[in-house]
């Protein structure tokens, strides 16, 4: 791992979808943005976005570069990730209303329903409550999104909607260094999800050099 805590390298997952406004909003945020399309990038970076777009496409891009089992064993060792719509699909150990072969990435257990505000509803904007994000609700934008049905014993609820038929759904979750919105804050000015994630990219790089600093003084 490369950096400081200060600047942290943020990989944008760069196969299909949002790329380009995920780099600016992390940029934004102090972050030193870069794409991510190789295995051997993966190494380069602390905390890795999966952008909106179309998780089928993505999980099969990903598979053809060879980039799903590094994708996994990152995740799994603990690399911060955040993903946005369909990249939540990504990050979910379990998905509804998908294809039946479609896999993920994994990590965040929770059971993802995809386009789940109806295949007719195209996209709609609503102000959520969102726990832990000071500054009052977000105004969220989804398109053909997914929300979390259900959600296990180690996740934290961050979004919920709020008012309509969707009322109460989730669309917001972390569990440890996982985070993941059934919405896009990529496309809004509001940087209070991509602050929230580089803070957690900052605090474990910050622990990590803990860590390596107590292993140098032979401390267990
Ligand atoms: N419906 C898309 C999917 O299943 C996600 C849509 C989005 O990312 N805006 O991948």
């Amino acid at each position: 791992m490369s950096s400081d805590s200060d600047r942290p390298v943020i990989g944008v997952l760069a196969l299909q979808g949002d790329v380009r406004e995920h780099l600016a909003a992390l940029t934004e945020q102090g972050a030193r943005a870069v794409t991510v399309r190789r295995p051997e990038e993966l190494a380069d970076v602390d905390g890795l976005v999966l952008p909106g777009g179309e998780s089928t496409t993505m999980v099969k891009l990903a598979a053809r570069f060879g980039l799903l089992e590094p994708l996994r064993a990152a995740v799994h060792d603990g690399l911060p990730a955040y993903g946005s719509c369909a990249g939540m699909i990504l990050l979910a150990d379990r998905l509804l209303d998908a294809p039946a072969d479609q896999e993920t990435i994994g990590g965040l257990d929770v059971t993802v329903r995809r386009n789940a505000f109806g295949r007719q509803v195209d996209s709609f904007e609503s102000d959520l409550a969102f726990e832990s994000l000071p500054g009052g609700p977000v105004h969220a934008v989804f398109i053909r999104a997914p929300w979390v049905e259900e959600a296990g014993e180690q996740v934290v609820v961050l979004g919920r909607v709020v008012g309509g038929a969707a009322d109460g759904r989730i669309v917001a979750v972390r569990q440890g260094n996982l985070v993941a919105t059934s919405f896009h804050p990529e496309l809004t000015g509001d940087r209070r999800v991509h602050a929230l994630f580089v803070d957690i990219v900052r605090r474990h790089l910050a622990e990590q050099a803990g860590a390596d600093a107590g292993n140098e003084r032979g401390v267990p």
